[in-house]
């Protein structure tokens, strides 16, 4: 086995990301010799006891980051800010701050200024998820084959930005470093915006006559139930990627919907060639997904 990359690693936040990668630490041994875990509130960390894969927990996100030289913020975003003015005055000497958060310029902006000197910052971001949250939903092969973005702002210390990166690579994952704004005008066409079509619709569904709605849920499997899949996602931490990724989500929302007017005009106007065009292209989209295993 490799040399463990941390001595201790904390976690701020214990649902899905942050229960998945501390699962895999707990397996495999060389992410951190230790693992503390701090949540909102008891009853998660009394879980995370249950689930056996912390050494210890703490309700104080102070005292969770005391010693710790690896720090990762798994809440989801618009908690960040908070969290490190809580623990920014505990983080030791040379730790390694870092995130998994879904939105990348505003956790560099709201988490950059508070961090003291001597303690390094390395934003990142594992695209890998599910509809689930909580530390039960976590499992070991999450980030399996998926990528991982990571963030650094210049002027980041290098050894820190290549432990992260080897960090998520023991977790499975294929790693890319980018820029913080390129990335989150990406996520918000990969990501973002297709949640959002996926709740809109879902609402617009729940909006139909009583006899309609019942219909909706019978013959769901035309195409419907994927985006309820979607759609089932966390509140809070969705109102928060809205809100922290405001600009790209709306340049991405006019784009798209200006693509659905031409869609309609096509339609009104009988254009069976546009129409075609735009279905060919959403096929060969899904086609180099299958053939490059992101499917
Ligand atoms: P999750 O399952 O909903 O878990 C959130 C965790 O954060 C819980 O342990 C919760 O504690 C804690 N928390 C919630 N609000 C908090 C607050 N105000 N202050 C401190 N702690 C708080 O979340 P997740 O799906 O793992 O997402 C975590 C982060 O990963 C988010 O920033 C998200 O953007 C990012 N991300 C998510 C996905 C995905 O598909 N889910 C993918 C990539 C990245 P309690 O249980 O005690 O309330």
């Amino acid at each position: 086995m490799a040399e463990p990359l941390f001595e201790r690693i904390a976690f701020l936040g214990i649902g899905l990301i942050g229960s998945s990668v501390a699962r895999i630490a707990r397996e495999r041994g060389d992410i951190a010799r230790e693992i503390v875990v701090n949540a909102r509130t008891q009853k998660t960390l009394d879980r995370v006891m249950e689930l056996g894969f912390a050494d210890r927990v703490e309700l104080d996100p102070g005292k969770a980051v005391e010693g710790a030289d690896c720090v990762m913020l798994c809440a989801p975003v618009g908690a960040f800010a908070d969290l490190a003015a809580k623990i920014a005055p505990h983080l030791a000497q040379g730790a390694v701050l870092t995130d998994v958060g879904s939105t990348k310029q505003s956790v560099i902006r709201d988490v950059g200024p508070l961090i003291p000197a001597g303690v390094h910052f390395v934003p990142a971001h594992p695209v890998a998820g599910t509809e689930y949250s909580g530390p039960d939903s976590g499992f070991t092969t999450l980030f399996q084959g998926r990528w991982t973005l990571v963030t650094p702002p210049p002027g980041t210390d290098e050894v820190s930005v290549e432990k992260i990166s080897e960090l998520w690579r023991r977790c499975g994952s294929m790693v890319e470093r980018m820029e913080a704004g390129h990335h989150d005008r990406v996520l918000a066409i990969v990501s973002h915006l297709p949640h959002l079509i996926a709740f809109t619709i879902c609402g617009t569904a729940d909006d139909l006559a009583d006899e309609s709605r019942q219909e909706v849920i019978n013959f769901a499997a035309s195409g419907f139930r994927d985006f309820t899949r979607i759609a089932a996602s966390d509140p809070v931490m969705w109102r928060d990627i809205f809100l922290n990724n405001r600009e790209a989500v709306l340049e991405m929302l006019q784009r798209f919907m200006e693509d659905a007017q031409g869609m309609a005009r096509a339609i009104r106007w009988g254009d069976a060639e546009y129409i075609e065009g735009m279905v060919e292209r959403g096929r060969k989209i899904r086609r180099s997904l299958i053939q490059q295993k992101q499917a």
